[in-house]
């Protein structure tokens, strides 16, 4: 991945009344990256989306691509196409028509947008279907058109808002594979906007999370997974073991935090926190581990706490445990064995290693 940017957003604002759809966002995605915009419903999203594209014209801030400002351009002067939301196909055009059209209407020569319309089903896997109509295509097949005709115009930036909402789960998986590969066979910047953190796991090189017309946090799949700053990000990706907490000390190495139910050590991670301040935490239900309490044996202190079985689900590769807290609490722990003698309103202890514990700056 070269160093250059494809698009650079900076201090975008963007308000509807009183609703600031987009609050100082700032955004650089690199050339040849796939990123993907990440958030609840109405969060601003496809408001960013439509600012870099030119559908929207922002309040104030600034959008560059590939080096150039482009804030005076309107969608068609600027290098991005646009996969809209829903399928938006014309439906009296066959399918070369529908892939050709933005090429058409800038006067090209027809053996050329032949050529082009042709290399490019091949490119999105729609051969031997130029003369259907969109009606007589799939959801997935009509998909395909539009991110075709959207390819053809051979510009920098792809924009995608939603683009695999309208179809159902399995298609919506083997579709995010292919649009991956895809983006990876072109070359450009593709920017993809969803609210299903899956779909975003699955296609990004980086995520941006954004919620309430904020940038919350931005990474890696792996370390918006593994490693979330933000208790909104741990949540939105589905994390259930949330704690509040107060911050006791800290040295280099190891924090110590009051989560009411007990005092636990956790591995200092280079957090910015400082001592007494409140905090929220989180723990992978897989990053704990579940025993059967025996009365000889103590839970040892700052690695396990007491809790009572309140339900037992098996689901195939994994069992689900959810445990009752001591402060009433509820968490769940997943494991890939069943534990073996531990049935619901058994008193259990539950460890996890120190480094498992992630602390949440805001
Ligand atoms: P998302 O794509 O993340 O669901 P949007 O960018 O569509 O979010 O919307 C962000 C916020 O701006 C929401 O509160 C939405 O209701 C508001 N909004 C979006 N478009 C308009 C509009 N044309 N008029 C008024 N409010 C709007
Ligand atoms: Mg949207």
């Amino acid at each position: 991945m070269s160093q250059t940017n494809a698009i650079e957003v900076k201090n975008l604002v963007k308000t509807y009344g009183d609703v600031y759809a987009l609050k100082n966002v700032d955004l650089n995605i690199a050339d040849g990256e796939y990123f993907v915009l990440l958030g609840p419903s109405g969060g601003g999203k496809t408001t960013l989306l439509r600012s870099i594209g030119g559908f929207i014209r922002p309040d104030s801030g600034s959008v560059d691509i590939k080096g150039k400002n482009v804030d005076n351009l309107p969608p068609d002067k600027r290098p991005t196409s646009m996969v809209f939301q829903g399928f938006a196909l014309f439906p009296h055009m066959s399918v070369s028509e529908n892939i050709g059209y933005g090429l058409k209407i800038q006067s090209i020569k027809n053996n050329i947008i032949e050529n082009k319309v042709s290399r490019m089903m091949d490119l999105v896997g729609l051969t031997g279907l130029s003369k259907r109509k969109p009606h007589e295509l799939s959801g997935g097949q009509q998909q395909r058109v539009q991110l075709a005709r959207a390819l053809i115009l051979e510009n920098d930036v792809l924009l995608l808002d939603e683009p695999l909402s309208a179809l159902d789960a399995q298609l919506r998986k083997d579709m995010c594979i292919e649009l991956k590969r895809l983006q990876k066979t072109v070359g450009i910047s593709f920017v993809h906007v969803t609210h299903n953190q899956e779909e975003a796991m699955s296609v990004a090189d980086r995520i941006a999370i954004i919620a309430d017309g904020e940038m919350i946090e931005q990474g890696t799949p792996k370390e918006i997974y593994s490693n979330p700053k933000k208790k909104f990000t741990a949540e939105f990706i589905g994390e259930k073991n949330i704690f509040n907490g107060k911050v006791i000390d800290i040295n280099k190495s190891i924090i110590l935090i009051d989560i009411e139910i007990d005092k636990i050590e956790v591995v200092n991670k280079n957090y910015k926190i400082n001592k007494g301040q409140d905090v929220s935490l989180s723990i992978k239900s897989e990053s704990i581990k579940v025993d059967k309490l025996k009365v000889s044996k103590q839970p040892q202190e700052n690695k396990a706490i007491k809790g009572k079985i309140t339900e037992i689900i098996f689901l195939g590769q994994f069992v689900r445990y959810l445990v009752l807290l001591n402060n009433n609490q509820e968490i769940q722990v997943r494991s890939h064995d069943e534990v073996s003698n531990i049935n619901v309103n058994d008193y259990v202890m539950l460890s996890w290693r120190l480094e498992d514990f992630l602390v949440h700056e805001g």
